[in-house]
């Protein structure tokens, strides 16, 4: 029997599900699509949510731990210490925050169906057909290889990062204040290695510019030479795509539009993309209820203006991409220039006269009023 929505969602992760539970609240009648089993299974990424979205998105607090500071790695283990005022990352308990996304997405009015994966779906004058589900429009929210572009003729992302990670429960030996990220052509072309002190865990990963590989096995080498880790209880692993192109050149067609990596809406830079997922999904949410209710300008037209650029960013990608020999970076990255690239990269334009992790951890502790933030610094 068909079954019809207002809005169909193929994909429950970050885009799709913040996608959701905004257009649930705004009165549309929702179902989404995931192929997984359950909210939390087949975490592909390491979750990390930059402060940006940690300010505009209200996440629970308790599956996060905020990391202040940046330690970047040169490949002869020279590291340099970042970190900004008022600033900071947030490491996530992700399998957790995916059923709290869930759960938040259902109690506003969703129907969530998982264990459902889209195949193939039909586009007609006054909405779209996925079997026996109807909806009047159709987001695809699922990821950087998206079913739901290529069903429809959308625009494909085909430039990816492979991007691989191992969970281990939490080494002592990894100093907690600082996100631990390593500069390496050999280990990960094209991108970087980092060790992560998450929730409960400690996440070891890196990525490569495809069609290179990252090499694992030459990370936790290195890292057992010079970190006391030699003990290392892996709990999970994790591995994915991370589109690095830009965004897609269709990012619609009538009734379908495409959100967070399946629309190629991620930092070529960094290869951040929760933030975006997050921010486009809701907004996509908005779109499709001014459009369906109220006549509003049509969704693609309106995301097509709206989506991120990237023009610098796909220039450092293309810079990236040629990998830069280890000795290179080993000249260049204590350097005043690559020094100032790196805040900007990490922190934006914030603290740009670059105070030493230190020295702004002793300003904390003269400042009595910001005594108890200290707690999370130890
Ligand atoms: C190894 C790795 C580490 C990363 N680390 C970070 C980080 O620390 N910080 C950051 O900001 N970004 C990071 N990213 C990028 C980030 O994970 C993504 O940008 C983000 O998850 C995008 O969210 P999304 O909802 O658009 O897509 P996804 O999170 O990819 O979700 C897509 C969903 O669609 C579902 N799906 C796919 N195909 C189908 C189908 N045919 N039918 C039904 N369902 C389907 C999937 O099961 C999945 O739930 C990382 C990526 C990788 C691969």
């Amino acid at each position: 029997m068909v079954q019809r929505f207002d809005l169909a969602i193929v994909g429950g992760s970050f885009a799709g599900l913040a996608c959701a539970r905004s257009a649930a609240l705004r009165g549309l009648k929702v179902v989404v699509l995931d192929a997984k089993p359950d909210p939390g299974a087949r975490v592909r990424t390491t979750g990390i949510i930059v402060k940006e979205a940690s300010d505009e998105f209200d996440l629970p607090a308790g599956l996060m731990r905020k990391v202040r500071g940046v330690r970047l790695y040169a490949p002869d283990d020279r590291a340099l210490d970042l970190s900004a005022p008022g600033y900071f990352f947030q490491a996530t308990d992700m399998p957790g925050l995916m059923h709290w996304m869930a759960d938040e997405a259902a109690r506003a009015g969703a129907t969530l169906v998982y264990g459902k994966k889209f195949e193939s779906g039909l586009e007609y004058e006054r909405g779209v057909a996925l079997g026996d589900i109807h909806a009047g429009f159709l987001i695809g929210a699922d990821g950087a290889r998206s079913r739901v572009a290529e069903a429809f003729g959308l625009g494909v992302n085909r430039r990816f990062l492979a991007g691989l990670e191992i969970e281990c429960e939490p080494l002592a030996a990894v100093d907690g204040r600082f996100l631990h990220c390593f500069a390496d052509s050999k280990l990960a072309p094209g991108y970087i290695a980092w060790m992560v002190p998450g929730v409960n865990a400690t996440q070891i990963g890196l990525a490569a510019s495809r069609p290179q590989r990252p090499d694992l096995g030459g990370l936790l080498r290195r890292l057992k030479a010079h970190f006391d880790i030699r003990d290392i209880r892996v709990t999970s692993r994790r591995s994915g795509l991370i589109p690095s192109g830009g965004v897609v050149h269709c990012l619609g067609a009538r009734r379908v539009m495409l959100v967070g990596d399946a629309a190629g809406m991620v930092s070529p830079v960094t290869g951040g993309g929760i933030h975006t997922a997050l921010h486009f999904g809701r907004r996509a949410a908005m779109l499709v209820a001014d459009h369906l209710g109220d006549r509003g300008i049509h969704p693609v037209v309106a995301m097509t203006r709206e989506a991120p650029r990237y023009r610098a960013k796909l220039l450092l990608r293309r810079l990236m991409d040629l990998g830069p020999p280890n000795a290179l970076i080993n000249a260049a990255l204590m350097t005043a220039p690559m020094r100032r690239l790196a805040q900007r990269l990490y922190f934006h334009s914030r603290g740009e006269k670059s105070e030493s992790f230190e020295a702004w951890c002793k300003a904390f502790e003269q400042e009595p009023d910001a005594k108890p933030h200290l707690k999370l610094l130890t």
